[in-house]
């Protein structure tokens, strides 16, 4: 089987060369090509020997995944659809703001945590993604928009590993592609600026620290065991107390000095002040000094058959005034590209209905030739609000 670069992060590429007689040297110069400069075919890398430009298709490739649509939102915010075969498909949204462009990536076909209020939950579990099908929507991303831009900057300033599927569930693909988004001769991220979202899988979180401290969020949405092991199924093997635990052992090697709790509202069901002041005490008494956070409380975006709604903005309103006044820096999330769907839980891909997927990509790749509207950055960006 012919290999892929964009599988490699620079230490995996060096080792694929020196197999082939290189040096170091020449697989940073790939490397730089193919992340840096967007290269996918090995005659445009002019500074390489010529024998080794052409010996290099007959070993390996750069292969992108197929873009299947791409859909820009009245926001500015970009989703793509991308085909990973076997008729499953994953989501990338593009956020811009005034002084940020973020990638939302996904890391699985799919997600097998099953969160309730999560669309990709309710389709189940296709597979995990390679590093470089990981790796293709950033590139993919980062050089689209370079081009439709035309920006020679990096448009592409943070990642969030919050899109399809539950990273540290796949780590092994995961730590190669963290590794390149930060190698200063890929995407150069500062650790800052690249997030791994997590529903609590704790061993990787553990060893995240120790491999790749990124900044971390993890997805709470409930103050207590019993409420969380409803909406969260992972608590029941993670509990919540084992769970913060684990930020605690975390935070010394993080980037930021605190943690973000992802919380989404849901009407009813976790956004009462009750709630507020349980999850406040949680935060603040955990293991005697509590733990140093940031809440970010998350709009619930529904979807067909989650029975859930939204909690209305009063409670949203409500539930951040109890943490803030508490001392904890709480923040609303404002919903991005909810018009195309790509708002936080609504990437669902293609793996729902896995009868008919293979049918709905099939007819999306005539669609595609279709002509879509020139991306922008369209109208001012939204920034997150307190609450
Ligand atoms: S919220 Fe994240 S972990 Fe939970 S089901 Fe959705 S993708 Fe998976």
């Amino acid at each position: 089987m012919t290999v892929n670069l964009l599988d490699f992060d620079l230490e995996g590429l060096t080792a694929f060369c020196e197999q082939l007689g290189e040096k170091r040297f020449r697989a940073v110069q790939l490397f730089r090509w193919i992340h840096q400069k967007g290269a996918s075919r090995f005659d445009e890398m002019t500074d390489l020997a010529k024998s080794l430009r052409e010996k290099l298709p007959s070993v390996c490739t750069i292969t992108p995944l197929p873009v299947l649509s791409r859909q820009d939102s009245a926001d500015g915010t970009i989703k793509w659809l991308f085909d990973v075969g076997d008729g499953n498909a994953v989501e990338t949204v593009f956020i811009p703001e005034d002084d940020r462009g973020t990638l939302c990536v996904s890391s699985q076909a799919g997600c097998a945590v099953g969160c309730r209020f999560c669309s990709t939950g309710h389709q189940g579990f296709s597979r995990n993604l390679s590093t470089g099908e990981i790796l293709a929507q950033l590139w993919y991303a980062e050089h689209f928009l370079r081009r439709h831009l035309n920006s020679p900057e990096r448009v592409i300033t943070n990642v969030v590993m919050m899109g399809m599927g539950e990273p540290l569930q796949n780590y092994g693909a995961l730590l190669p592609a963290l590794r390149t988004m930060l190698d200063d001769h890929a995407y150069g991220l500062s650790r800052r600026r690249l997030t791994v979202s997590t529903s609590g899988v704790v061993p990787f979180m553990d060893r995240l620290a120790q491999d790749c401290p990124v900044a971390l969020a993890v997805s709470l949405h409930a103050p207590n065991d019993a409420l969380r092991d409803s909406l969260v199924p992972l608590n029941r093997k993670y509990p919540i107390a084992e769970l913060l635990d684990a930020c605690l052992r975390y935070l010394p090697a993080a980037p930021r000095d605190f943690i973000t709790f992802e919380y989404c509202m849901l009407d009813g069901v976790n956004d009462q002040p009750e709630h507020a002041q349980q999850l406040l005490d949680l935060v603040r008494r955990h293991g005697g000094r509590g733990v140093p956070c940031k809440i970010n409380l998350i709009p619930f975006n529904p979807f067909p058959d989650s029975g859930l709604r939204c909690s209305p903005r009063a409670a949203v309103l409500r539930f951040g005034q109890v943490l803030n006044e508490g001392g904890v820096v709480t923040t609303v999330r404002k919903t991005r590209g909810d018009d195309i769907d790509a708002a936080c839980g609504q990437l669902a891909g293609d793996v729902l209905d896995r009868t008919n997927a293979a049918k709905r990509l099939a007819q999306r790749r005539q669609t595609i030739e279709q002509p879509v509207r020139v991306v922008g950055r369209g109208p001012a960006p939204v920034k997150e609000g307190q609450a």
